[in-house]
């Protein structure tokens, strides 16, 4: 198998028992990427490094498990609906946080949506579903539809979210004829669509990308762009602000940039805490008001946590954004600060 560092002889039994995902990377992000002027960068998103075989952590880190309520939906934070619709991606990233279903025939997807719904309309603290996996836009339109029957009768869902890198790996999905009538079917049931992006470097906008989001935008679609950040591709506050200030231009909101996580196999491109501070402190530098929409997240076991700075005392000092328990959230803490430190497990308490 041919990896960044040069060819290594490897065996299927080899591969599964260290989760190295699949490789395979559409010929469009190739084209892309290449022709980006930033493939030195981009291509540790999807070339395998040998470096998977040796990274520790957790196939797990947000506590995914834990938080399924019916098979392929989880019910975390009490408005938000997360059902797992797909194993499958147009190509895969070596650094993503469900290395333990994607490209693989994982038994955690949904089998079953009238069960998600069914326990979702018993939920009217649910106003939102995000759709999820794996990236729900390769499944063939008329699924997402079927998938929709389920959803759009239930009154107090508000908006209807997409998570997917298609824009980036295949744009030309989205010139499906039928999907027009998919979203104006949302917009008819009273709620929002909405795309959740995935561009981490300016490099995999595409003409092709930023013509199909204005196309959506004039149906009425809502877009929000999430980031990794990512040692080695983007831990640069050029590229990101430039990344966030290209979002803006197209009509797409600069959302969350995520720390990256602790995962098994992908923790290589985690960036320290100190590292991420200042790179967010030169991307709001570098942005006016109306582009620095973003917040640098942790999405943690606890909830999701905002990083907000590294105080001259020594101490890392976060936010719940989200949290379990309401009355966790907006509440700032910290904690002293350890160099090197890349999660939130890795700072003492006190
Ligand atoms: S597109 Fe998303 S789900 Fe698929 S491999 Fe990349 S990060 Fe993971």
């Amino acid at each position: 198998m041919k990896f960044i560092e040069g060819t290594r002889v490897t065996t299927d039994g080899e591969l599964q028992a260290n989760n190295i995902t699949r490789y395979h990377v559409t010929k469009y992000y190739r084209d892309q990427i290449s022709d980006s002027g930033h493939y030195e960068q981009l291509k540790h998103i999807v070339e395998p490094s040998v470096e998977e075989f040796e990274t520790r952590g957790s196939l797990d880190t947000s506590g995914e498990h834990d938080n399924t309520v019916v098979l392929g939906l989880q019910h975390k934070y009490a408005r938000t609906g997360l059902l797992l619709v797909t194993d499958r991606c147009a190509s895969y990233c070596r650094y993503c946080f469900r290395k333990r279903i994607v490209g693989k025939e994982s038994d955690e997807i949904a089998p079953d949506f009238a069960k998600a719904a069914q326990y979702i309309r018993h939920h009217p603290e649910m106003t939102n579903v995000l759709l999820s996996g794996g990236d729900p836009f390769v499944l063939r339109t008329a699924k997402l539809n079927m998938i929709l029957d389920h959803l759009l009768p239930i009154r107090h869902l508000e908006s209807i979210r997409f998570g997917t890198k298609m824009m980036a790996f295949e744009p030309k999905r989205f010139d499906d004829s039928a999907l027009p009538a998919l979203f104006q079917r949302i917009h008819e049931a009273g709620k929002t669509s909405i795309i959740v992006t995935h561009f981490d470097h300016i490099g995999e906008i595409s003409v092709d990308a930023e013509r199909k989001v204005r196309s959506l935008r004039a149906q009425g679609v809502q877009f929000l762009n999430q980031s990794v950040l990512l040692a080695k591709v983007n831990d640069d506050p050029d590229i990101l602000a430039a990344t966030f200030a290209k979002c803006h231009q197209i009509g797409v909101r600069p959302y969350y940039l995520f720390q990256g996580r602790p995962v098994k196999g992908a923790s290589h491109f985690q960036v320290p805490l100190r590292r991420g501070v200042e790179i967010t402190r030169g991307i709001n530098q570098r942005l006016s008001g109306i582009e620095k929409t973003f917040k640098y997240i942790m999405s943690h076991y606890t909830g999701k946590i905002e990083i907000l700075d590294l105080g001259d005392d020594g101490r890392v000092y976060m936010r719940y954004h989200q949290n379990k328990v309401p009355e966790k959230i907006g509440r700032i803490f910290s904690r002293p600060h350890v160099e090197a430190a890349c999660w939130l497990d890795d700072l003492p308490e006190g």
